[in-house]
């Protein structure tokens, strides 16, 4: 029989630490955001089981550590094995907690495996150097080594592959770690946990500790036994984690909000922006750090572009991720759609025309449905901010120095989208836009064998692709001296 629409087995309802399932005497309830319903509950732990878990995490990493590279890429390539022997099960999960169609949610597990196989392969290609010496007595090598333990803290967006982007490399380079998967969604994270340690990832390496973010991120960020924070989220927290992380120095891996400009110049090809628009905009309903979130639109093109555009978002489905044909999912919770409608009336009050959406649908999901803003401009918050919903806010611009300046004059520098035919152009704008990462006609750009981060406040490090493995490993320079020596016979 075919598994009934939301009924979803749940991993165990507990933390792990140092290979026990733990739980405690509060709880946190964890919601299905199409329905609002309670799906089930992960202990509210703190302070002191964060020390615990980091205590497991030191103990477990020499052992891991001194195992070979060939060792260490086998366990994760049965780690990788099981994830997508279970990626129905573990995408049902995903739509559960977080909403997004099953669609998106099979194509995120094959996502966060890639990173597992990836990283796998990467394991073994942790080289040192030999570097020619000043003098001939001495020889100087270059030695790789595990950053140490790491505190991971993921957000609710891609509950599963910002989990594998952090922890692949982490476990591929020999680090412990303890993850503190978002609130919201705690259950891919502890499936995804679970599974680790089935694959041999030995208990105490991997760690995961549900509860309040401030107790938790207190001790990941101050103790000193924990050598690197890699964090995804939010510019306000990363920020406040990298200032906590300062008396104890610790190593920063951010990856943090972005809002990404999306530009169509009129030699492009007007139907590839369109199908690219609606792929940047309105993945995840709008809920991914590298969505387009201000379109500029060169005049001449600007009233078909937009005609195009609204007559593509008309196809745009929005529903429970579980039925068939949906492609915008619910926003996470309450507190994100009440922001989006004051960010769309706000903009309306400001002069911003609505040509669809704009409002959220009955029920008791947290739906909006998808809106497009015309001629909205930078003095409103749907431009300044990142948007992270179904919005599309458009506006037209006269020429290139303009729309660079205009891509340009945001703190964020994550991703940034434009669509041309002409060469010389496509240079030219790829060079001068101030982001990490650069899609020129295309929408999509995540993959795991590139490079993944941001410039400005979008963060500092990147993730994935063979410099991904760099940010969980210390150099260490050994000069060794040989002395003259006497030349054998
Ligand atoms: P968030 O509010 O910053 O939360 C992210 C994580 O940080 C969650 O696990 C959260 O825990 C935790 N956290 C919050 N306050 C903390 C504190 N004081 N100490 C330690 N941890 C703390 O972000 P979000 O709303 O989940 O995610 C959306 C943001 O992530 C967007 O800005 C998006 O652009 C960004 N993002 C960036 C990337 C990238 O690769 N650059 C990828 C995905 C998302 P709780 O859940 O318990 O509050």
């Amino acid at each position: 029989m075919a598994p009934r629409d939301n009924i979803v087995e749940l991993p165990p309802q507990a933390s792990r630490i140092g290979g026990a399932w733990v739980t405690g005497s509060a709880w946190i309830d964890v919601n299905d955001p199409a329905t609002g319903a309670i799906i089930g509950r992960v202990p509210n732990l703190g302070a002191e089981e964060t020390e615990r878990a980091v205590t497991a995490a030191t103990g477990a990493m020499p052992a891991w550590a001194a195992r070979t590279a060939a060792e260490r890429a086998d366990i994760l390539r049965a780690w990788h094995a099981l994830v997508l022997s279970k990626r129905t099960w573990l995408a049902r999960l995903l739509t559960l907690e977080q909403g997004k169609p099953i669609v998106e949610a099979e194509a995120e597990i094959d996502y966060a495996a890639a990173y597992i196989l990836w990283f796998a392969e990467e394991a073994r290609r942790v080289y040192g150097e030999i570097i020619p010496a000043p003098t001939g007595d001495t020889r100087i090598l270059v030695l790789r080594q595990p950053v140490g333990v790491v505190g991971a803290i993921t957000p609710w967006n891609f509950p599963a592959a910002m989990i594998t982007r952090k922890l692949a490399p982490a476990v591929a380079a020999g680090c412990g770690v303890v993850l503190k998967p978002a609130i919201e969604t705690p259950f891919t994270a502890i499936a995804l946990i679970d599974l680790a340690e089935q694959a041999g990832i030995p208990a105490g390496l991997l760690n995961l500790v549900t509860g309040d973010a401030e107790p938790i991120g207190a001790v990941l960020t101050t103790d000193p036994r924990v050598r690197k924070i890699s964090f995804t989220g939010s510019t306000a927290v990363g920020a406040r984690l990298f200032a906590q992380s300062a008396s104890t120095m610790k190593r920063l891996g951010l990856e943090l909000g972005g809002n990404a400009p999306f530009v169509v110049f009129e030699d492009a090809d007007l139907d590839a922006a369109v199908t690219g628009a609606i792929q940047a905009k309105f993945r995840n309903a709008g809920q991914t750090c590298v969505c387009a979130d201000r379109f500029y639109i060169q005049q001449s093109i600007y009233p078909a572009f937009i005609e195009r555009f609204a007559a593509a978002m008309a196809h745009l489905r929005s529903g429970s991720g579980f039925a068939p044909g949906v492609t915008i999912g619910p926003v996470i919770h309450e507190r994100a759609l009440t922001r989006l409608e004051k960010l769309i009336e706000e903009a309306m009050q400001s002069g911003a025309r609505l040509l669809c959406g704009g409002t959220r649908s009955k029920g008791a999901g947290t739906f909006l449905e998808p809106t497009l803003l015309c001629d909205v401009d930078h003095s409103m918050r749907i431009v300044s901010d990142e948007v992270f919903g179904p919005i599309a806010a458009v506006m037209p611009f006269a020429d290139e120095a303009e729309v660079i300046e205009r891509c340009n004059a945001s703190e964020a520098g994550l991703a940034a989208y434009f669509y041309a035919r002409d060469h010389a152009r496509i240079w030219r704008v790829a060079e001068a836009i101030e982001a990490g990462m650069i899609g020129v006609n295309t929408g999509r750009i995540s993959t795991e064998v590139a490079p993944f981060g941001g410039v400005k406040s979008s963060g500092i490090g990147r993730e994935g692709s063979r410099h991904g493995i760099e940010a969980f490993c210390e150099l260490k320079y050994v000069c060794l001296d040989i002395g003259s020596g006497e030349k054998a016979a």
